[in-house]
């Protein structure tokens, strides 16, 4: 048992020692001097080089809607700092980790007997590296809509002496970074009034229960007048006409419009709406460890890489190769999927990279052997053959 759990270990610190020496970088560092996360600042995705940046902190009708953001972002990264890579340790779990863990898993299942957790013999405990590589692009989309209301004599303001400015001029306090947020808002100088083309400026509409006729057909005697109830065969409802009162338009066969209340004519006014988005690519370089991928979604890591730009390039020489290819594609995927539409504005992105501690736990009991792992921080359990489990837990 020493000797496994030394082995163990051992392989913990030359897993540590690969990532001292070989800390993962981004693609442009290595033309740098700076530090190794400097390089990872890239010129924004073409969308981005937008005139307006430019202006913004001198323009006076030209102004960046993210200017606070911005400025505050270029601070950031003046600040930035390297994540402090000598202190990567390799997370590991103990033996008495792995008992306590094991036993609060047997405790759960309501049809396992506890007597294996508590009594088993561990015969190895054996660290693996699973990474956890995230992309988070937050994004920016603005979009307008004509929306129309009813006029009741206000103050327009039109575009008759300023023009509307365009959606990206318009300045708003933009969510917290990474933060998914909606906001609608009009725009200045985008209203005007004009005929109501549900009525054509007439205010009123065809009724269309009676078909502008102001009568509807009796309903008691189908239009014929006549009852076969009544002593004299006249419906008594339409007193033999056949026809009714229509009601919904007091008889006139015309109803108010309902777009402009009845005035003919409409407030228009172009709508801005907002909507700020975490996009979020995951994967999991977990190298058929024999724990399926999907546990891996519910537990936390340990933080061992951050890149947080304007927007990031791929890492390079991370420990595990996989992770270079997962930022790499995932970078591919989101600089195609939002910088190719003028609608979307790309604010900022980060990638992470986490150690989420895994552990294959070998274990004896009554002379056979088994095994489990432990992941996550929250020291989960998976395992498929429990041996004290009860008939009923097959169900
Ligand atoms: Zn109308
Ligand atoms: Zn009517
Ligand atoms: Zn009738």
């Amino acid at each position: 048992m020493e000797a496994e759990l030394a082995i163990g270990e051992e392989s913990c610190e030359s897993n540590e020692m690969d990532l001292l020496h070989a800390p993962p970088a981004v693609a442009e560092d290595a033309s740098t001097d700076s530090p190794p996360f400097e390089g990872a600042s890239a010129p924004p995705y073409e969308p981005m080089e937008n005139e307006s940046i430019e202006e913004s902190s001198t323009g006076d009708s030209v102004k960046e809607p993210l200017t606070g953001s911005s400025e505050q972002l270029s601070e950031e990264e003046n600040e930035e700092t390297p994540p402090d890579q000598r202190n990567w340790n390799i997370p590991s779990v103990s033996e008495d980790d792995v008992k306590k863990a094991f036993r609060r898993y047997a405790a759960s299942k309501c049809c396992y007997r506890i007597a294996p957790a508590k009594h088993m013999n561990v015969q190895s405990i054996t660290p693996l590296n699973i990474y956890r590589y995230r992309l988070e692009t937050f994004t920016e989309m603005r979009e307008t809509f004509l929306v129309s209301g009813v006029y009741n004599g206000e103050f327009i303001d039109s575009s008759a002496s300023v023009p509307p400015p365009d959606r990206w001029e318009i300045m708003v306090d933009p969510p917290p970074l990474f933060t998914d947020c909606e906001m609608h808002l009009p725009v200045p100088h985008s209203y005007s009034v004009e005929i109501c083309s549900n009525c054509k400026g007439r205010g009123t509409v065809l009724c269309q229960t009676c078909k502008g006729t102001g009568k509807k057909i009796c309903s008691a005697c189908d239009g014929t007048g006549t009852s076969l109830l009544a002593d004299d065969n006249i419906c008594l409802r339409c007193t033999g006409s056949g026809n009714i009162r229509c009601f919904s338009c007091h008889t006139t066969g015309w109803r108010k419009c309902c777009r402009c209340s009845g005035k003919g004519i409409v407030l228009f006014h172009t709508e801005l709406t907002i909507t700020w988005r975490n996009n979020i690519l995951e994967h999991i370089a977990d190298k058929d460890c024999g724990l399926p991928y999907y546990h891996f979604q519910d537990v936390a890591g340990k933080e061992i890489f951050c890149d947080e730009h304007t927007s990031v390039f791929p890492i390079v020489d991370f420990p595990e190769p996989s992770v270079d290819d997962y930022s790499r594609a995932c970078i591919a995927q989101h600089k195609m999927q939002f910088s190719s539409q003028s609608l979307h504005r790309v604010v900022r992105q980060k990638q992470t990279v986490e150690l989420v501690p895994t552990t294959k736990v070998e274990y004896e009991w009554k002379e056979k052997l088994y095994s489990f792992y432990i992941y996550g921080n929250e020291n989960e359990v998976y395992t498929t053959d429990y041996p004290g489990k009860c008939c009923c837990s097959l169900m």
